[in-house]
C-alpha cells in the first residue's frame, strides 16, 4: 500500500488527491488540513455572493467520501505534527499549503489602525477562524490598492447593500457589521494604466453594473489604443475592460486630482485611479485618514514615479496586491519568492509542492487542477522508479503520536456534522450560517 499524505486540503490538495487516488490504486491518500473544515479558500477566499464558484466544493465533498481517500481536519503540519515525523510514516507527501500572507505594502504608515490586506478581509467576511472577529475600521472611505479580482471582489462586497448579502455565504456579524458601516467612496487603485488592470472583464462589469454603484475614471487615463506589451492571451480581456471604462462618465478634470463621481443618495462612489502607486499612510490617533500616491509615468509595462503627488482621504485602506506561503520548519522555502523550494513541483526525494505554495498567488481554481495533472505525471514517474519501497504505516503511526500529544484530528464524518449544522442553523435562503470558531465547531464533534 502506498502511503500519501497530502497538506491542504483545497483545491490543489483535493485536485492531486484525486488524480493520484486514481492513478495509483494500490494507495492511501490522507488529506490534512490545519482547520477542522476542509476546501481551503474555497471556503474562505471566494467572495460570498459568488456561490456558484462555491459549488465545487460538491465535487470535492464526492472525493473525501472515496474509501482511500481520509480528510484528516484540526492537524497543522509544523506545529501538532512535524515534517521528519511525516516522512517516517509516509511515501509520498505533497505540500497544498496556499498562501495565506497578504504582501506588504513596505510603506510608511501600514501598521496603522484601518490598513488590511485582502486576505485579512476576505477571511474576515468568510467567516475563516483567523480572521472572523477581525472587526475591520470602516467609515466613508476606502482605498484598496491592486487591480486584480480579489480587489474588485472587495469593493463588490463592499458596496453592496444588506438585500444584496443577506442569501450570501457571509456570516452574520460581518453582514452585521457591513450593514452599519456606511462607506461613500471606494478608490481603486493601479499603479499602472487601466489596459494592465488583471482584473477580468466579467468581474468588473458585475460591480459597474450594481444598482447602488456610481463609478468614474478620468478619461485620461484609458488608453485609446490597447499598448503593445499586453500579452496576447490578455488582449481581448484588456479590450473589454477599456470599452467597460470608456462607457463610464469621463471627466477633463487633470489626472493630478482624485476624481469625484455625482453623488447620489444611496450609492457608493467608485472612484478608479490609475497610473498611481502608494507611498505612504497617514494618520490621526493611530488611525489612518490619508493615502499618498505619486503618480506614475508609463514606459511600455514599466511605470516610473514622477514628482506629482495625490492626497487621498480615508478611513481604510486594504492592499491587494498578492499573497505569500507560509513556510514550515524544515521544509526548504523560498523566502524572496513566498513559495516553497523546488524544481519542478519536487522539494526533495518523495516531497512535492503543487497549488499557490508552489507557483505563487496565481490562477484561479481550475489552473490548480492543470498543476496538479502535471505534478501526479512527475509523482508517477519516481514512485515507478523507486525501487524496494519501505513500508509505512501511514495514518496509524500518526495517529499514535497524535494521541500522545492529546490532538484530535477531524474525520470526514465529523466534518459533515459540522456542515449540517451549519446548514440547519441557515436563516433566510443562506447556504449555510458558518461557525467561524475552531473551538466552536471542536466542540460539536466532542474533539475540544
Ligand atoms: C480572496 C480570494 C478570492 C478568490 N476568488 C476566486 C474565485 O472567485 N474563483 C476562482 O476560480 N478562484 C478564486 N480565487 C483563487 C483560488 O482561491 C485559488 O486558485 C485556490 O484556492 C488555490 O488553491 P490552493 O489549494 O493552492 O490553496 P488554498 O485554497 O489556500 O488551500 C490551502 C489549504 O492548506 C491548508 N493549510 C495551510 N497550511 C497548512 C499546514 N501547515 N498544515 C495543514 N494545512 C495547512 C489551509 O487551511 C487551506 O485549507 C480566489 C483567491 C482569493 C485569495
Amino acid at each position: 500500500m502506498v502511503q500519501i499524505a497530502i497538506i491542504g486540503s483545497g483545491p490543489s490538495g483535493c485536485y492531486v488527491a484525486d488524480i493520484l487516488a486514481k492513478k495509483i490504486p494500490d494507495s492511501q491518500i490522507d488529506l490534512f488540513d490545519k482547520l477542522p473544515t476542509p476546501f481551503g479558500l474555497v471556503r474562505a477566499g471566494v467572495a460570498p455572493d459568488h456561490l456558484h464558484t462555491k459549488n465545487i466544493t460538491r465535487q470535492f465533498e464526492r472525493l473525501l467520501s472515496r474509501e482511500n481517500i481520509r480528510f484528516v481536519g484540526n492537524i497543522n503540519l509544523g506545529t501538532d505534527l512535524s515534517y521528519t515525523e511525516l516522512k517516517q510514516h509516509y511515501h509520498i507527501i505533497v505540500i497544498a499549503s496556499g498562501a495565506p500572507l497578504d504582501n506588504k505594502l513596505n510603506i510608511k504608515g501600514e501598521n496603522l489602525n484601518g490598513v488590511y490586506g485582502a486576505g485579512e478581509i476576505s477571511r474576515w467576511y468568510n467567516g475563516h477562524p483567523d480572521s472572523a472577529h477581525l472587526n475591520p475600521h470602516f467609515s466613508n472611505a476606502v482605498a484598496i490598492i491592486g487591480n486584480g479580482n480579489v480587489a474588485l471582489d472587495i469593493a463588490r462586497i463592499l458596496s453592496k447593500q444588506h438585500q444584496q448579502l443577506i442569501n450570501s455565504d457571509m456570516h452574520q456579524q460581518a453582514l452585521a457589521h457591513l450593514d452599519s458601516a456606511c462607506i461613500k467612496d471606494i478608490y481603486l487603485i493601479g499603479r499602472r494604466s487601466a489596459a494592465d488592470a488583471s482584473f477580468t472583464s466579467a468581474e468588473l462589469q458585475e460591480l459597474l453594473s450594481l444598482p447602488n454603484i456610481a463609478a468614474a475614471i478620468d478619461s485620461d487615463q484609458i488608453p485609446q489604443l490597447l499598448p503593445d506589451h499586453i500579452e496576447e492571451g490578455q488582449r481581448r480581456n484588456a479590450e473589454k475592460n477599456l470599452a467597460l471604462l470608456r462607457a463610464l462618465n469621463t471627466s477633463t478634470q487633470p489626472s493630478t486630482k482624485a476624481l469625484i463621481p455625482t453623488l447620489v443618495d444611496g450609492k457608493t462612489r467608485l472612484h478608479f485611479i490609475n497610473c498611481a502607486s502608494a507611498v505612504s499612510i497617514s494618520g490621526e490617533n493611530n488611525q489612518a485618514t490619508t493615502l499618498h500616491l505619486v503618480k506614475n509615468h508609463l514606459e511600455g509595462a514599466t511605470a516610473t514615479p514622477t514628482d506629482e503627488y495625490i492626497c487621498v482621504n480615508v478611513d481604510t485602506v486594504i492592499s491587494a496586491i498578492g499573497f505569500q506561503s507560509l513556510s514550515i520548519p524544515d521544509i526548504p522555502f523560498d523566502s524572496a519568492k513566498g513559495i516553497f523550494l523546488h524544481q519542478h513541483g519536487k522539494i526533495e526525494s518523495g516531497v512535492y509542492a503543487t497549488g499557490w505554495c508552489k507557483r505563487g498567488s496565481h490562477g484561479v481554481i481550475p489552473a490548480n487542477r492543470v498543476d496538479a495533472v502535471n505534478l501526479a505525471k512527475t509523482i508517477i514517474a519516481d514512485w515507478e522508479h523507486t525501487v524496494l519501497p519501505p513500508h509505512k504505516t501511514g495514518f496509524s503511526g500518526i495517529s499514535t503520536l497524535l494521541d500522545n500529544h492529546n490532538i484530535k484530528p477531524v474525520s470526514y464524518n465529523d466534518w459533515l456534522i459540522i456542515d449540517q449544522a451549519e446548514i440547519k442553523r441557515a436563516t433566510q435562503s443562506k447556504p449555510r450560517e458558518k461557525f467561524t470558531s475552531a473551538t466552536e465547531m471542536l466542540a460539536l464533534v466532542n474533539k475540544s
